[in-house]
């Protein structure tokens, strides 16, 4: 059976990225169609927002007039009109360093944490998306708008019919229904390397990156609140603290690597550990409880969790990291979440993949997608992106080196800071930054690059002295972009006024 119409665009699954990309291209007066494999609601990850993607979201609503959007990029508004769409607040990032076989350690000068607000209340705060419910929604709302949506289906082949059209067989999972449908240009939103690779021959590689790790992550309900532990252990009051730390992206650094935890307001919580390396051998169950045991305080938040009845497992990952080959081609692109990825570390998976749907909406803005100059705009997005995935894996990857060492950890830590805090205010003075997280400014990539190699002279047996000569030429070359006293040791490593104001 063939579909009646001839379409501009084919979006290829339905995630936040495949949903905003069709609706602001139907605001554009472009026909579009979207094929998603699953069927909402379903199990997805990717929940830490942070102030750029709620800059970002602000920015697509208003540009292609979904208003009702902007609400939620404020926890506040997101309550305010969309209470039903699980969320939780996240007011920051939080870390937590711990030793293997010893309770947590809170200590007067917090030198085994981090707190660092994004925002300065809940009202304002960033928020942990509960994306079966985001994404049920953002689809609805496409559909609203016209889209054409058919779930259940995915794509057998796609042919090149003359040089104007693709003539893509789907089948539906269920019916088994065949219908060929027609359309000028298809986007691969399906976050993952494999539709790509079959339809468009590209290679997936995890080659060049310097960070290698995987995760393994479900949901969980009845996991007890960090809050409460420290308060119960700890020698801080909570007062001391910039705000609740469960009201955050809390990351415990471990041995192994990390674990986060995110908790939505129905109080189930999303929790993963990414192990540097590969996930060890074994049964996921076991590789979790094992994980958890060595660490008392984490584990203790553990005992009377189950996991969620959505999904109801673990997930175990492969490595994580990976990027296509070529993320465009005649007729066809790749949205950033498909074409790459680094790590769950600093959240940037989110605001990354609203850039690159604000990109390709302002490509198709300004070209129609038969436009033959439309291949240099694609060029130039599949670049800008392999140096932005670049600089993301400098950031994340010195922070795994470190991790042993808490002062090193802080130290590191701080140039994601300060490279958010160089986009969004630049953002905010009326400029786009070209590069996400200045990818593209030559003295911050360079000042990421060489302070990472620096970091390689360093391991966990470095002295005191070595470790405090790092830390102090961090504080050093940092100092240009740092117009938020990081690393002024009176704060004890708590900070309480890095959000940008909006
Ligand atoms: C372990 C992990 C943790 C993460 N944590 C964070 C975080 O805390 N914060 C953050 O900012 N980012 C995080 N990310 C990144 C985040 O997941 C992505 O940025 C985000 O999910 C991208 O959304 P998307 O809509 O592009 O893709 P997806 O959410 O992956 O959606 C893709 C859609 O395509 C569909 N699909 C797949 N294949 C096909 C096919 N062949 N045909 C039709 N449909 C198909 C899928 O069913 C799905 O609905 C994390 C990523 C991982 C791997």
């Amino acid at each position: 059976m063939a579909d009646k119409k001839k379409h501009d665009f084919l979006i290829v699954g339905c995630g936040f990225s495949g949903a905003l990309t069709a609706m602001g291209l139907t605001k554009l007066g472009y026909d579009v169609i979207v094929v998603e494999r699953e069927s909402h609601p379903r199990f997805s990850i990717g929940e830490s927002s942070t102030p750029i993607a709620d800059m970002l979201l602000r920015s697509i609503a208003e540009e292609y007039e979904l208003e009702w959007l902007k609400s939620l990029s404020r926890y506040g508004s997101w309550q305010e009109n969309h209470s039903q769409i699980g969320c939780g607040i996240k007011r920051g990032f939080s870390y937590y360093f711990h030793q293997p076989n010893q309770p947590f350690e809170d200590t007067d000068t917090h030198e085994n944490e981090l707190m660092v607000a994004a925002s300065v209340d809940n009202e304002n705060s960033d928020t942990n998306w509960y994306r079966p419910d985001l994404d049920t929604f953002l689809t609805q709302k496409m559909v609203d708008l016209g889209v054409k949506y058919v779930d259940n289906t995915e794509i057998k082949k796609v042919n090149r019919k003359d040089s104007q059209f693709w003539s893509v067989e789907t089948v539906n999972n269920k019916s088994s229904e065949k219908v060929v449908v027609e359309t000028t240009f298809i986007i691969d939103a399906t976050g993952s390397p494999r539709f790509s690779g079959m339809m468009f021959n590209t290679n997936s590689t995890h080659a060049n990156f310097e960070t290698n790790s995987s995760a393994l992550f479900s949901h969980f309900d009845g996991v007890l609140k960090w809050n409460d532990l420290l308060k119960l252990n700890g020698r801080c009051t909570s007062h001391q603290r910039p705000y609740n730390p469960d009201l955050s992206a809390l990351h415990h650094i471990i041995e192994e690597g990390w674990m986060w935890m995110l908790r939505f307001n129905t109080e189930k919580v999303s929790a993963g550990i990414v192990f540097d390396g590969g996930v060890p051998a074994g049964n996921p169950e076991n590789v979790w409880q094992n994980a958890l045991s060595k660490y008392p305080s984490v584990n203790k938040l553990f005992a009377t969790s189950e996991i969620s009845e959505l999904p109801g497992k673990l997930y175990k990952t492969e490595r994580l990291q990976r990027v296509l080959d070529r993320l465009q081609g005649r007729g066809w692109l790749a949205l950033h979440h498909t074409a790459g990825f680094v790590d769950p570390l600093h959240s940037t998976g989110i605001a990354h993949s609203l850039i690159g749907v604000q990109r390709v909406l302002k490509i198709f803005k300004d070209h129609k997608p038969s436009d033959t100059d439309v291949m240099d705009q694609l060029k130039e997005f599949e670049s800008l992106f392999k140096k932005e995935l670049k600089m993301i894996d400098l950031l994340v990857a010195g922070c795994y080196r470190f991790r042993f060492n808490p002062d090193l950890f802080r130290a590191y830590t701080m140039l994601y800071f300060v490279c958010s805090i160089y986009f969004e205010q630049t953002y905010l003075s009326g400029q786009t930054p070209k590069g996400f997280l200045g990818a593209d400014h030559e003295n911050l990539f360079r000042l990421v690059n060489s302070v990472y190699s620096d970091s390689l002279r360093l391991d966990n047996k470095s002295d005191y002295e070595a470790v405090q000569l790092f830390v102090e030429s961090v504080k050093q070359r940092i100092e240009p972009y740092n117009s938020v006293g990081l690393m002024n040791p009176l704060n004890k490593n708590l900070y309480h006024h890095t959000a940008v104001e909006m």
